[in-house]
């Protein structure tokens, strides 16, 4: 078709180049057990799910403009002023807002990895340099490499904590000291906090140049309605919402918003579970020969027994019916992240990666 040859030769060089490089979609399969993504495995709670079907009723309309009611819930559930909070469809929205406020092509923009690898994309839709800066230890900055070394002309620089893949935190002191001595904008990813010991909000108000991000996806089970949150200064916080799109969230996403806000504490069962559950997976991996990384978050970062990598055991596992993630290209070759679902999930998984290692003798 010479016309769709035509059409598709329009495309911009960053379009092209990211045709080339493979998707790194998940997989979804419902006859699977889903274990790649790190989604929460429990239902939204009862009333959360009924505030979702009324928010249906006003669907004919579009939802309110710049998300005041939300932004003022979640200030007053964070005890932080309104002016400060910016919400987001998921926290991804935020992360490429961020990206298209500050980087032009041939900027540079540094991340401590392995970490969140959609960011690598983020970079490379603005034409900027991805740069990569090592964890120096687990639970430890490159703080040198961050603030005088290859990430000294980055125009910000992002860290999640407990990072993904890895599932490790730093202590907030840590945080915060590179915040202080930096002069560059630091993204505090917070995605998987609420299953970690302490959270960095609090420096918000103390530090200008933090941004800490949130989301609804992992710890309050709304993957799928997409509600992010993103606190920093005022200033930083307006111009990030001057370039968001008009209605970027839809009327049952605020809803849920709303809801899961009030009923905070209708959760502590469902963190308490993920926490005794994640013991419970790092323990048994251990016995079957796997090097567990301690983690602080809904998943586990899993070093395979010698013998077959990463990639072997991620098809091994998926051909008994069993989802994980695997990482090629953050240095993780030999491993693989597996969310922690109900006991039931785990104890699938438990089950395939016993009989799997039977077979292999
Ligand atoms: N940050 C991190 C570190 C993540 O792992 C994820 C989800 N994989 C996100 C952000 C995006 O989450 P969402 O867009 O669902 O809020």
């Amino acid at each position: 078709d010479a016309k769709l040859q035509t059409m598709l030769s329009s495309l911009s060089p960053v379009a092209r180049e990211l045709d080339a490089l493979p998707s790194g979609r998940p997989t979804t399969d419902n006859n699977c057990v889903k274990l790649n993504t790190n989604e929460n495995p429990f239902p939204l709670p009862g009333v959360v799910m009924r505030s979702a079907i009324a928010a249906l009723e006003l669907q004919y309309r579009y939802p309110e403009d710049d998300n005041v009611s939300l932004r003022q819930a979640a200030a007053a559930a964070y005890g932080i002023a309104t002016d400060r909070v910016i919400a987001g469809n998921g926290s991804s929205e935020l992360l490429s807002l961020i990206y298209r406020a500050f980087l032009a092509p041939g900027d540079e923009v540094a991340m401590v990895s392995p970490g969140f690898s959609f960011n690598r994309k983020l970079a490379m839709l603005q034409g900027a340099r991805f740069i990569e800066i090592p964890w120096s230890a687990p639970h430890c900055l490159p703080m040198d490499q961050l603030l005088v070394g290859p990430a000294k002309n980055s125009k910000f620089i992002l860290l999640a904590n407990p990072n993904n893949p890895t599932g490790t935190f730093v202590p907030l002191a840590e945080i915060e000291r590179l915040v202080t001595r930096s002069d560059r904008l630091i993204v505090l990813d917070e995605a998987y906090v609420d299953f970690a010991p302490e959270d960095g909000l609090r420096l918000v108000e103390r530090h200008s140049n933090l941004l800490v991000l949130r989301t609804f996806s992992k710890s309050y089970s709304a993957a799928g309605i997409r509600v992010g949150f993103g606190f920093g200064h005022p200033e930083l916080i307006g111009r990030l919402r001057n370039i968001q799109n008009v209605f970027n969230m839809n009327v049952v996403a605020h809803a849920v918003g709303m809801s899961v806000l009030a009923h905070r504490d209708a959760y502590e069962e469902n963190h308490r579970h993920v926490r005794l559950e994640r013991q419970r997976v790092t323990a048994a991996l251990a016995d079957f020969g796997f090097c567990v990384t301690p983690s602080h978050a809904n998943f586990l970062l899993a070093r395979v027994p010698v013998g077959q990598g990463g990639r072997w055991w991620q098809a091994a596992l998926q051909d008994q019916r069993v989802l994980v993630a695997f990482f090629p290209d953050a240095g993780l070759e030999e491993c693989i992240r597996v969310s922690i679902g109900t006991k039931r999930q785990m104890d699938a998984f438990l089950a395939a990666v016993g009989s799997i290692l039977r077979k292999v003798g």
